[in-house]
């Protein structure tokens, strides 16, 4: 018998659904049906692999309205749950527009060395798992999994145990394409379904927190596998006189309230030049002042809960250290539990030094810490203390907003504008420092990575070469 996992309902705190856990020896015995239909996968053209990803975006379209209700029950949002079921479906659309021209093989050539040509080929990198987290639960189920199956890879997927309830919906959608059935399979579980799933993968995809980043590395190392890693994050915006105050608060509400900020790329560090500082933090607290709680009914405000119990303790703790050391809040003020469930109003705090937990761990909840700044080379020297260089975020006049932009470490820099990544998926990016390994999951080398490259060199004139032995004897 399956052992069955709880699952917390993150609006009223209850225990209401459950599912099964995949085993070690399920999941070795779907590897092993996913390895034998990855054949016929890789050699259909990477058209008709687009073709079956359209049918599939059918597929979902018809599941819409169930997948945005067990998200919006999954994560206690429903604004965000549209888009993402929106963000995730026109993904898979673009992707199966793009891969046929993108997996092209080009053209021999001749090489350097004469009077060889190379005729460049690439092979799918073969069974890919994808293990993703629950604060996007089927956007990023599916981020790396759609590249995957378009560049002619199998695909197992482990969405997060947090956030179940939407995996029926995505299964029905998968079941309507047989042919997509054979090489997708879904599986559920937690930490050691996902041990076992790396046991049987030959590439591994990873999107979560960086403890377990290094754990599924360390993993990934022994058994020689290439792992993608996308971490936390602890994004800076800093903020430059002459810039339209009232705008950037906006913008930086946004950007660091969304999904009550649980996403890897939301603003929690605010920098502010100093002249602006006190306008700058009366407009953010203004506007996040005016952020509503989804709560008691979800569409009564645009913030939701925390989605998972453990997050809510290390906001509390973070916040807790940063009140006791001094710091204020001019707007929020820390996580309250109504009606069962875990809420965080917007909080913004002054008086923050760089060396409070809430400066420099990751927070992943509704929080903007914000610190005026005297010159540029103090606000980089700040916005880059920290381990992690996901993304962030510069506003101010044009060329000195790009200067700054370009001096801050991180893979992607929104400028005059923040949390673009959220929106924008067609930039290359890596991540910097903590907050990940391997090559872009945006723009086009999120299909080619995929790929293993290789070379047919031919020596088409079938003289012999130079560097033979010379006839012996
Ligand atoms: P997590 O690391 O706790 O878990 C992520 C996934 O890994 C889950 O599916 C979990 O079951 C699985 N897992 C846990 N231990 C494992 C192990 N030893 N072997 C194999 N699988 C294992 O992360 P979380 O709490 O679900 O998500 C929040 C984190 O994700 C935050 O740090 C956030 O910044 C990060 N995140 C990053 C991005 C990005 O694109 N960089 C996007 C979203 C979230």
């Amino acid at each position: 018998m399956a052992a069955m996992f709880k699952v917390r309902n993150p609006r009223n705190g209850e225990y209401d659904y459950e599912f099964a856990r995949s085993s070690p020896a399920d999941i070795a015995l779907q590897s092993a049906k996913l390895r034998a239909q990855s054949r016929v996968w890789a050699e259909m053209s990477p058209k008709a692999r687009a073709d079956l990803l359209l049918r599939w975006a059918e597929a979902l379209k018809a599941e819409r309205q169930n997948l945005i209700d067990a998200l919006v029950v999954d994560t206690g949002r429903r604004r965000e749950s549209e888009l993402e079921v929106d963000s995730a479906i026109g993904n898979i659309m673009r992707w199966a527009a793009r891969a046929p021209a993108l997996l092209e093989e080009p053209a021999t050539r001749e090489s350097v060395v004469k009077p060889m040509t190379l005729t460049a080929a690439s092979v799918p990198v073969g069974l890919v798992a994808v293990i993703s987290p629950w604060n996007f639960p089927l956007l990023l189920a599916l981020i790396d999994t759609v590249p995957a199956l378009a560049a002619g890879c199998p695909v197992m997927v482990k969405p997060s145990e947090v956030t179940p309830r939407f995996v029926e919906p995505l299964r029905r959608a998968i079941n309507a394409v047989p042919e997509l059935s054979n090489v997708l399979h879904v599986v559920q579980g937690g930490p050691d379904t996902g041990a076992a799933m790396i046991d049987n993968a030959d590439a591994v995809c990873f999107t979560g927190s960086v403890a377990t980043g290094r754990m599924i590395a360390k993993h990934c190392a022994e058994r020689l596998i290439a792992c993608f890693l996308e971490l936390g994050g602890k994004d800076a915006a800093i903020v430059l006189e002459g810039v339209d105050v009232s705008r950037a608060a906006r913008s930086i509400a946004w950007g660091g309230n969304a999904n009550a900020g649980q996403s890897c790329l939301s603003v929690e560090r605010v920098f502010v030049e100093r002249l602006i500082y006190a306008a700058f933090t009366a407009a953010l607290a203004a506007e996040c002042n005016a952020l509503k709680l989804a709560y008691p009914r979800v569409d009564d405000g645009v913030i939701g809960p925390l989605t998972a119990e453990r997050q809510a303790v290390t906001i509390r703790s973070q916040l807790d250290d940063a009140y006791a050391r001094g710091a204020k809040a001019l707007a929020g003020s820390n996580v309250e539990e109504l009606g069962g469930g875990l809420w965080c109003k917007p909080v913004v705090l002054v008086d923050v030094t760089p060396d409070m937990k809430i400066m420099t761990e990751e927070t992943f909840g509704p929080v903007l810490p914000v610190m005026p700044f005297d010159t540029i080379d103090e606000a980089i020297a700040l916005a880059n203390g920290t381990e992690f260089g996901l993304s962030g975020a510069v506003f101010g006049p044009r060329e000195r907003a790009i200067e700054v932009a370009k001096q801050m470490h991180g893979g992607a820099i929104s400028i005059n504008d923040a949390a673009l990544t959220a929106i924008v998926h067609d930039g290359e990016k890596q991540a910097f420092k903590n907050s990940g390994l391997g090559p872009s999951r945006m723009g086009d080398t999120s299909i080619t990575r995929f790929r293993r490259k290789r070379v047919f060199i031919e020596n088409a004139t079938l003289q012999h070469d130079p560097w033979w032995f010379p006839a012996q004897g």
